[in-house]
């Protein structure tokens, strides 16, 4: 499995901010400098955030 990475601007879902993101990998968590708000790297193409889960950090498998 290829792991890619993306770089470029992608906008804060909760704040609509603009956010510079560098070399990241799809499904990476990032926090927005806007808000604070924790996103999530959904898509790199374009680059696509939203908003991470913050309820239930354990899962139980
Ligand atoms: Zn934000």
């Amino acid at each position: 499995m290829p792991i890619e990475t993306a770089s470029g601007q992608a906008q804060c879902p909760e704040c609509f901010a603009d956010i510079t993101l560098s070399t990241v990998m799809q499904n990476e968590i990032t926090q927005c400098p806007g808000c604070g708000a924790e996103l999530e790297i959904i898509a790199l193409e374009p680059l696509t955030l939203a908003l991470a889960p913050q309820e239930e950090e354990d899962w139980g498998e």
